[in-house]
C-alpha cells in the first residue's frame, strides 16, 4: 500500500503540467492588455512575470547617482524579524494572486546589510511560497558573509542553489577599495572577485548558482556598456541586465539628463558588446517599451542566440515550444524532476524531439561543427535591458488608472499601457493589491519609507550603541562595527 502510495505522489510530481501553475498562466494573459499579446510574448504562455520584494529592508551602504529609494530609505534601520515577516506576507499575496511558481527578486536597499542567517530565513520563507528567489547586491562583501549564508551555522550546505543579482557600475560611490571609479573598466576586479566567491562556492561545497550582472546606463556611462560586456562575458555571469537612469526616487542624486541614453543607445552598445544585432521580439517579457531580452550562449568569445528571429524554422520551434513546454514550469524544478517532465512530454508528442533534434543541428552549423568541437563548453548569457519610466509620467497614469480612467495625453496614455503590461510586480498584503515596481518606487515608496522611519528608527540604535560603547569602553574595548558606524 505504501509503495502504491508513493508511486501515485511520484507520478503526480512528474506531470508536466501543474494545474494550478497552468490555471495561473491563463489568467495572466486574459488580463494582458492586446498591444503585448504578440506571438513572442512569454508572460501567460510560459511564466506570469517576475516579482519583487518592497520596504523589507531599505537601507543600503554605498552611493548611486541615480538610486531609484526614496530619501528616507536610509533613514530605516535595518531589522531581520521585520523583513521576514513582511517577506512572508507579501509572498503569500504573490502565491495567491500569481499563482505557485515565480522568479521574485529579494531586493530593497543592499541585501547583506540582513545577517546570513535572516538573510537566509528571507529566501526559506520565499521558496516556501514557490518562489524563486535573487538577491539583489552592490556585491561589495565578504566572501565569509557568503559561506555563512549558504552553509549555516552548523556548517552545513542549506542551499543547493543560490541566485545573485549584482550592481557594478561607476555611478556607485562607496565601495571598498574604489569608492570612486573612474571607469567601468576600473570595477572588473571587483566583479571578477564578486563571481569567484560563488565559483569556490560551488567547488567546495557544490551550493550551484546563477548570477546576473546589473548597471544603471546614463550619459556619463553609455559608452562603456560594450567594455563591460566583453570583458566580463567569461566572469561566471549567466545575464548582463542594463537599466538606462529613470528620473524616479531621490531626486538629490539625479545629475544629467539621463533621456540621452535613450532605449534605442543602450541596446546598440548591447549588441556592440555582444558581436551581433539582438533580436528582442524573439521573446517578449511584458512590453517591449520596459524589457528587451534576447537569450543566447557564448562558444569561446563569440554570442549565439538561441533562436534566430530571421530564420522562421527557429520562429516555428519557438511557436512549438509554447504550445508543448510553455505550460511545464521550470523554474525551480528539481533537474531530474524536469527531465522526467520533459521525457512524458515527448512520449506524448513523439514530434517534439524531431523538432528539438532539427533545431540542434541548425544550431550547431550556425556555430560551426569545428568551432563546436574545439571550444567544447557552451555558456548560457542573457541580454536584458529594462527601462523603468519617470515619477512625474507614472503618479498622473496610475492616478487615472485608479478611477478607471485612460489618459487622452499620448505619452500618459502609453505609460498606462505599460504599466497594463507590467512584467514586474510588487505585492501590498495589506491591500491585497499587486502593484508595478514603477509604481512602487514612483508613487508608494515616499510614504512607506516615512512610515518605515518611524517604525524602525535608525537613532534607537544608535542610542543602543552609545550605550553598548560606554559598556564596551568599559570593558576597555569598542564598540564600532557591525554597520552602526558606517
Ligand atoms: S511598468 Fe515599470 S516596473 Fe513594470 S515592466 Fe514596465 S518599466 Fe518595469
Amino acid at each position: 500500500m505504501r509503495l502504491a502510495a508513493a508511486l501515485r505522489a511520484w507520478e503526480r510530481s512528474t506531470r508536466p503540467v501543474d494545474p494550478e501553475f497552468a490555471e495561473a498562466m491563463e489568467r495572466r494573459w486574459a488580463g494582458l492588455p492586446e498591444v503585448v499579446r504578440t506571438p513572442g510574448q512569454v508572460m501567460g504562455r510560459h511564466g506570469v512575470g517576475c516579482e519583487g520584494t518592497h520596504g523589507v529592508f531599505p537601507k543600503c551602504n554605498l552611493a548611486c547617482t541615480p538610486c531609484y529609494h526614496s530619501r528616507d530609505a536610509n533613514r530605516v534601520r535595518v531589522d531581520g524579524g521585520h523583513t521576514v515577516t513582511q517577506i512572508s506576507a507579501q509572498m503569500q499575496l504573490l502565491r495567491r494572486e500569481r499563482g505557485p511558481r515565480a522568479h521574485a527578486q529579494l531586493i530593497g536597499g543592499e541585501v547583506t546589510l540582513l545577517s546570513p542567517d535572516d538573510h537566509a530565513a528571507a529566501l526559506a520563507v520565499m521558496r516556501e511560497q514557490g518562489r524563486e528567489p535573487m538577491s539583489f547586491t552592490h556585491g561589495d562583501f565578504d566572501e565569509d558573509y557568503l559561506r555563512r549564508l549558504a552553509l549555516g551555522p552548523d556548517g552545513h550546505r542549506r542551499f543547493d542553489r543560490l541566485s545573485f543579482a549584482a550592481h557594478f557600475d561607476k555611478l556607485m560611490f562607496g565601495r571598498r577599495g574604489i569608492e570612486r571609479p573612474g571607469s567601468e573598466a576600473a570595477l572588473n576586479p571587483y566583479r571578477q572577485r564578486f563571481a569567484d566567491m560563488f565559483v569556490r562556492l560551488r567547488r567546495e561545497h557544490g551550493v550551484r548558482f546563477f548570477l546576473a550582472h546589473n548597471m544603471t546606463v546614463t550619459p556619463a556611462n553609455l559608452s562603456e556598456v560594450a567594455g563591460v560586456i566583453t570583458s566580463s562575458h567569461g566572469m561566471g555571469f549567466g545575464m548582463f541586465s542594463f537599466q538606462p537612469a529613470a528620473f524616479v526616487g531621490d531626486d538629490r542624486r539625479w545629475h544629467e539628463d539621463y533621456r540621452d541614453a535613450t532605449p534605442d543607445a543602450v541596446w546598440a552598445q548591447i549588441e556592440r558588446g555582444a558581436g551581433t544585432a539582438l533580436d528582442y521580439h524573439v521573446f517578449e517579457h511584458g512590453d517591449v517599451r520596459c524589457n528587451r531580452t534576447a537569450y543566447g550562449f557564448y562558444v569561446g568569445d563569440r554570442w549565439y542566440p538561441f533562436l534566430d528571429g530571421a530564420d522562421p524554422r527557429d520562429l516555428r520551434t519557438r511557436d512549438a515550444f509554447f504550445t508543448y513546454l510553455g505550460r511545464v514550469n521550470f523554474t525551480g524544478t528539481p533537474p531530474v524532476t524536469l527531465a522526467i517532465k520533459l521525457v512524458r512530454v515527448m512520449a506524448r508528442h513523439p514530434g517534439v524531439p524531431v523538432i528539438g533534434a532539427r533545431w540542434l543541428l541548425r544550431t550547431v552549423r550556425r556555430v560551426g561543427l569545428r568551432e563546436s568541437l574545439r571550444q567544447r563548453r557552451v555558456r548560457p548569457v542573457t541580454f536584458v535591458m529594462h527601462q523603468f519610466m519617470d515619477a512625474a509620467d507614472v503618479d498622473p497614469a496610475w492616478a487615472l488608472m485608479q478611477q478607471g480612467r485612460t489618459s487622452n495625453d499620448p505619452h500618459i496614455r502609453e505609460t498606462q499601457e505599460r504599466l497594463a503590461a507590467c512584467h514586474y510586480a510588487m505585492a501590498h498584503p495589506e491591500t491585497g493589491k499587486l502593484v508595478p515596481a514603477c509604481v512602487q518606487h514612483s508613487v508608494l515608496d515616499p510614504a512607506e519609507n516615512a512610515e518605515l522611519r518611524r517604525q524602525l528608527p535608525i537613532v534607537q540604535v544608535r542610542r543602543r550603541a552609545a550605550a553598548a560603547g560606554v559598556a564596551a569602553e568599559a570593558r576597555g574595548g569598542s564598540a564600532c562595527g557591525g554597520g552602526v558606524c558606517g
